[in-house]
């Protein structure tokens, strides 16, 4: 007979998924009720202006699509790009590449815009194909790139594609609850995120927003959204019908209720105060990683203090020194993707992960691994490096 499943008690300090809050576990254990239930609906309304505070934004089409990150990337392209269309793309990692995918899929014409892996979208370069293509209806990027640990200016990219009659597809996915994002006052147009990231609650269900310009391209369309399940207007339907919602899909029920438990964290510990909870402990891990002789990848000004992009030492075999932190210390962390595989370790700091003691374990679990390895690194310094920073608060 095959037996349950216990799965066994991880630390996850990779790229996604982070750890899951334990209230958020409690509240996913609740009962399930009927998705239309008066009770569920007016859940689904909390869930809405969580969404909106944790955006930042008055957008009222804010809402949670049933799946996963790349649904909501998805569900941005599917609606607001018609075949034929120009997109401007910006490509910096892995994401990039998938939203030239999303773009071909729909039927439209991505021009790439290409940045080194590890380095933020170049304003000029954007600026640049801007100009030459005056037909582009949307500008897309990524704000935090997953693969490399690099944010880029979405302010800035989000004035430029306005100034050139653009409209924005912004992923947030891992940026979302860890740094500023500010949909209002960057003026995006389309952005998604994720549940599983900084917001720490588990995976397959994402966040998206969309702003009035969005919204009446939409309902301005002559053809029909390819996808039946990511069709803006239809999903409204069940989202925001005022007072009689309609049947489109039945929601995930107990995911919404932690996604629902998930916000109500960060809106106690407020926004501001979970990006400084971020950035301290990223200085934390910094501190200690250098004192070891750990380089980071990123230019300090474009780092996320959520997804740490650490370079592998000469002769150290990565996969081999993740293996004994999961065997060891049951302790997760990324390996690099693409263009920097075998060549950095990708450190996640996200939602409830970002805190002291996974900091100390992640240091001291590296200490002693890339010593007995006999990796080129200076001993027994990394935690109190990091204690360091902790003790000036
Ligand atoms: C994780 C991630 C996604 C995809 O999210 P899933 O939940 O894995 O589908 C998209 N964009 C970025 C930047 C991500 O980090």
């Amino acid at each position: 007979m095959t037996q349950s499943f216990y799965p066994p008690q991880r630390t996850l300090m990779g790229p996604g998924p982070s750890d899951v809050h334990p209230r958020v576990l409690a509240a996913m254990a609740r009962p399930t009720i009927g998705h239309l239930d008066p009770e569920f609906i007016r859940m689904m309304d909390e869930v809405k202006a969580l969404l909106q505070y944790a955006f930042q934004t008055t957008n009222p089409v804010t809402f949670a699509v049933s799946a996963p990150g790349s649904a909501g990337m998805e569900c941005c392209f599917v609606n607001l790009v018609q075949p034929g269309e120009e997109v401007i793309v910006c490509q910096n990692g892995v994401f990039g590449g998938r939203m030239k995918e999303n773009v071909e899929r729909c039927g439209g014409f991505p021009v790439m815009v290409q940045d080194d892996w590890g380095k933020p979208i170049d304003l000029n370069k954007v600026e640049d194909a801007l100009k030459a293509n005056p037909e582009a209806e949307l500008l897309a990027f990524v704000h935090a790139e997953t693969s490399t640990g690099v944010q880029s200016d979405a302010k800035a990219l989000c004035a430029l594609a306005q100034q050139y009659g653009c409209l924005t597809i912004v992923d947030t996915v891992t940026s979302l609850g860890g740094i500023s994002v500010c949909v209002d006052e960057w003026d995006a147009d389309a952005v998604y995120s994720g549940s599983q990231k900084c917001l720490s609650a588990p995976p397959g269900i994402s966040p998206v927003t969309f702003g009035e310009r969005a919204v009446e391209v939409v309902k301005a369309r002559t053809t029909k959204v390819q996808s039946w399940f990511l069709d803006l207007q239809l999903m409204l339907s069940y989202w925001a019908g005022e007072g009689k919602r309609a049947y489109h899909h039945t929601a995930p029920i107990n995911l919404l209720y932690a996604l629902h438990e998930a916000l109500v964290i960060l809106q106690e510990e407020g926004l501001e105060n979970a990006w400084a909870r971020h950035a301290l402990h990223h200085q934390a891990l910094r501190a200690g990683c250098e004192a070891m002789g750990l380089h980071f990848v990123v230019e300090e000004a474009y780092r996320l203090p959520e997804l740490n992009a650490v370079s592998v030492p000469d002769g150290v075999d990565e996969a081999k020194v993740r293996a004994r932190l999961l065997q060891d210390y049951s302790l997760e962390v990324g390996a690099g993707l693409g263009a920097m595989a075998g060549k950095i370790w990708r450190v996640g700091l996200m939602g409830h992960a970002a805190n002291k003691k996974n900091v100390l374990l992640f240091l001291s679990a590296m200490d002693a691994v890339l010593g007995q390895m006999d990796a080129p690194i200076v001993r027994d310094v990394a935690v109190d490096a990091a204690l360091g920073v902790y003790a000036e608060g």
